[in-house]
């Protein structure tokens, strides 16, 4: 349920609400637009009396949030949600360019990368410590020893960093990490979604390989009702009968999700595509479609990679990337 402040209504007035409204075990989100304020009403609304509520002198109006996920919704919270993390900024029209390597495979490889996508543009640098793969004989990835090496990149070129976490048992490995990425594999791991929502670290939170918008929002929401707001989504294509392409990049999900939520959406077509020639027209498209950012999977030598060579771009594609990307954001502004 939402509750539509009237413009003029004075502080003191809002907390005496609010104050009444938690007096009914209800969590009260406060969004403060330069408009309007609403408060997200979260917990059991039924004993919420609506017509007393929208009667009173400072409320405009109050509505039912149909939708199951609710601090996602952008009904509580109509502006763009801004996330922040080691000084970079996604949505509300900040773009993000993440950019590096699917995996962490040595420092030489890791600052070269790193180094080039900064000159590059990129606004932060990617790279996979604990690798989530298929086969239990593939490259797992450096883990900790992985996570160190991102730091000395971040050192040497000020870049913020994102990497991905699998178990909540490695958190204290992530202190200094910029953005926990949450893998499309464990969107729906509901235990360390909360845990996530219990620390102030920006997450980035990719779709799942079978998932609906709808879930991805309710695992957004999992984090959020923990009292974690800096979440970012991602999509990085969906199951379909399509071999062609590893699977299936959902631009759709762009404009849906900004209708739906005002978190950001950040589209990664390495993963979406698997393939590197067709990662530069899905990045274009997916910045003409309106995306936060997108998330390129950049590589030194690709042929050698130890993971995703085939849709991994060298610095010199991502380069040119780069520059499609400013001029399509300068078109569609
Ligand atoms: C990744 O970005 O490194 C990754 C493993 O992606 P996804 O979870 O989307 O498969
Ligand atoms: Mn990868």
């Amino acid at each position: 349920m939402i509750a539509i402040l009237k413009h003029g209504t004075t502080q003191a007035q809002t907390e005496h609400l609010i104050a009444w409204l938690r007096n009914m075990d209800l969590d009260v989100h406060m969004s403060q637009g330069q408009e309007v304020t609403i408060l997200g009403l979260v917990g059991d609304t039924s004993r919420v009396d609506m017509e007393l509520l929208g009667s009173l002198d400072i409320v405009d109006s109050v509505k039912r949030v149909s939708e199951p996920f609710k601090q996602a919704n952008r009904k509580f919270h109509p502006c763009d949600t801004v996330v922040e993390a080691g000084g970079a900024r996604i949505g509300g029209g900040h773009f993000g360019v993440i950019a590096g390597p699917c995996s962490v495979e040595s420092e030489e490889q890791i600052i070269e990368v790193a180094t080039a996508v900064k000159a590059a543009g990129a606004t932060i640098l990617r790279g996979g410590a604990f690798k989530p793969r298929t086969s239990p004989y593939a490259f797992q990835g450096m883990k900790d020893k992985g996570i160190e090496l991102l730091m000395k990149a971040k050192k040497a070129t000020g870049l913020p960093v994102i990497t991905e976490i699998m178990n909540i048992r490695a958190l204290d490995l992530f202190e200094d990490v910029d953005i926990i990425q949450v893998g499309a594999r464990n969107m729906q791991n509901y235990d360390l979604l909360q845990e996530l929502g219990k620390t102030n670290k920006p997450i980035m939170l990719k779709r799942g390989l079978a998932n609906t918008l709808q879930e991805l929002l309710m695992s957004a929401e999992y984090i959020m009702s923990e009292g974690n707001e800096n979440v970012i989504l991602c999509e990085r294509g969906i199951r379909s009968f399509e071999t062609y392409t590893r699977n299936t990049l959902d631009l759709s999900a762009v404009p849906v999700l900004h209708e739906l939520t005002h978190l950001p959406v950040v589209v990664d077509p390495s993963h979406g595509t698997g393939k590197a020639k067709l990662v530069p027209p899905m990045a274009a498209a997916a910045v003409a479609a309106g995306a936060d950012g997108i998330m390129i999977e950049v590589h030194n030598n690709p042929s050698c990679a130890l993971c995703d060579g085939a849709q991994s771009l060298t610095p010199a594609q991502f380069s040119d990337l780069s520059l499609t990307i400013q001029k399509i954001r300068e078109a569609v502004r």
